[in-house]
């Protein structure tokens, strides 16, 4: 008879082994690990015949990995049910090895401090539910071979182990599942621009206990074909405390994330579109400034500012001379080409602060921001005369034209319409003593003419 692998065992454990091993019979010694709670923790194999070995696979190599490679996921009852007969509790218990895939009748005797000695009898062949069991198993399988996705679960410590890769391994990479029989096999299917991503994720995912993950990336499938997948991935400590788990879900997301584009690029064009019409609604075809509507906003704006003590602002409102008379000598078109003149001296000539617009027909308006009466009607006066000086030219023809100016300081408590009211006033006043001038209205009540 062979000697079994196990070194220092006692004499009469040695004679015990060797008439179970002619008896064909699975002997082996177990010790029962508890923590300074006194909670047990793990159990060991100590020692073993060879029976113990044929018949369950294992040798005392396994040592305190012990549960783990014989139970595998039912190691939790099995600790619970030998810490147990290790105090004297029960004797007889029945467990499944998945070494060996087989049920045993496990006799139990406790020794001195935690250790069992156990004597296994393979039921395999008594066990009405094994069928069941099986069945149950391959079911399972089944469920998983079969899911949409692929199904990762490894172990990161005390050791790195991958217990499988399975679901649509194939359909989804073209691979078989051993390419993902490790962190770094998967890795090579990974898009190289996102391997740095997915190395990132994995190394956050292990570095903290019950974390729950979510990452977006491409893989390169074995027809050269890029598709998108999200990893949905768990990393948890296995019920007897003992085993760092990773557990991931990988899913093709490219027909998602083709239809989040689809849905993204609509909406932006969606966007465009709406801030066209919105920048439209506010503007003047002709001159493309500001219209009426959105001038109004603005000095209802700056009105609020000015009535909680911030800003003050002035206002012109002007209107071109003789602009009848200019459409009557010169056409019509001629007239628009004057307007758009206008405009666009407004835009060159005054701060980008100044807000200019087409109040209506040869009427325009210009919002002088933070600007005193006086000083925007030393602003105004240049800019007429500046006009004056640059006619618009029309079919290599110079058009001079000018304008008259009403301006004012805006007050506390004014409203637009009471500010549109007292600038038409003012250029009232200045069309009639002779046009071509700015007359302003100012805060004090004063009014100044500027020819
Ligand atoms: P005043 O010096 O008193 O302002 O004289 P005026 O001729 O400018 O005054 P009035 O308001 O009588 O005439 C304004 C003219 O502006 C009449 C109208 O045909 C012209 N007008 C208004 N809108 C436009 C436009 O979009 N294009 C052209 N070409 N002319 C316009
Ligand atoms: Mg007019
Ligand atoms: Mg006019």
């Amino acid at each position: 008879m062979k000697p079994s692998r196990a070194a220092g065992r006692s004499a009469s454990a040695q004679s015990d082994a060797g008439l179970l091993d002619r008896l064909g019979i699975a002997h082996g010694v177990l010790r029962v690990v508890r923590d300074e709670a006194g909670v047990a923790r793990r159990v060991a194999l100590l020692d073993c015949n060879e029976s113990f070995v044929e018949q369950t696979s294992l040798t005392v190599d396994v040592g305190d990995r012990f549960l783990r490679e014989a139970f595998g996921v039912g190691a939790r009852t099995a600790l619970a049910q030998l810490a147990d007969a290790a105090q004297g509790n029960t004797s007889v218990l029945s467990h499944y090895y998945t070494s060996s895939s087989r049920w045993f009748a496990c006799y139990c005797r406790p020794s001195c401090a935690d250790r069992l000695t156990v004597v296994l009898i393979d039921v395999t062949g008594y066990r009405s539910d094994s069928t069941l069991g099986l069945q149950r198993e391959q079911a399972y399988r089944s469920f998983i071979e079969h899911l949409p996705m692929i199904a990762i679960l490894r172990v990161t410590a005390p050791q790195p182990v991958s217990l499988f890769s399975a679901g649509s391994f194939r359909e989804m990479t073209g691979y078989g599942p051993e390419q993902g029989s490790s962190p770094e096999a998967w890795l090579e299917i990974v898009h190289p621009d996102d391997r740095g991503t997915v190395r990132e994720a994995a190394e956050r995912l292990v570095s903290q206990p019950l974390y729950d993950s979510e990452t977006d990336y491409r893989i390169v499938r074995r027809d050269g074909e890029t598709r998108w997948v999200r990893s949905y991935d768990r990393h948890f400590t296995s019920d007897d405390g003992t085993m760092q788990i990773v557990q991931g879900l990988i899913v093709d997301i490219t027909e998602r994330k083709r239809q989040e584009e689809e849905l993204q690029e609509a909406n932006d064009r969606i966007q465009e579109q709406n801030q066209l019409l919105e920048r439209l609604a506010r503007t003047d075809a002709l001159t493309g400034l500001l219209n009426r509507r959105a001038m109004q906003e603005q000095l209802e704006r700056e009105l609020r500012l000015l009535s909680r003590g911030r800003g003050r602002f002035s206002v012109l409102l002007i209107d071109l001379d003789d602009f009848k008379g200019v459409n009557d000598r010169h056409g019509h078109r001629a007239g628009d080409r004057v307007l758009v003149h206008l405009a666009e001296t407004l835009e060159s000539q005054l701060r980008a602060s100044d807000v200019c617009a087409r109040w209506g027909g040869e009427e325009f308006m210009v919002l002088f921001t933070g600007t005193s009466g006086d000083a925007a009607l030393n602003v105004s006066t240049k800019l007429r005369l500046w006009f004056a000086e640059h006619p618009a030219e029309v079919d290599h023809q110079s058009l001079p034209v000018t304008f008259t100016g009403g301006l004012v300081e805006a007050m506390d408590g004014d409203t637009v319409d009471a500010l549109f009211a007292r600038a038409d006033a003012a250029l009232y006043q200045g069309k009639n003593a002779g046009r071509d001038r700015i007359v302003g209205i100012m805060s004090s009540g004063s009014t100044v003419e500027r020819a």
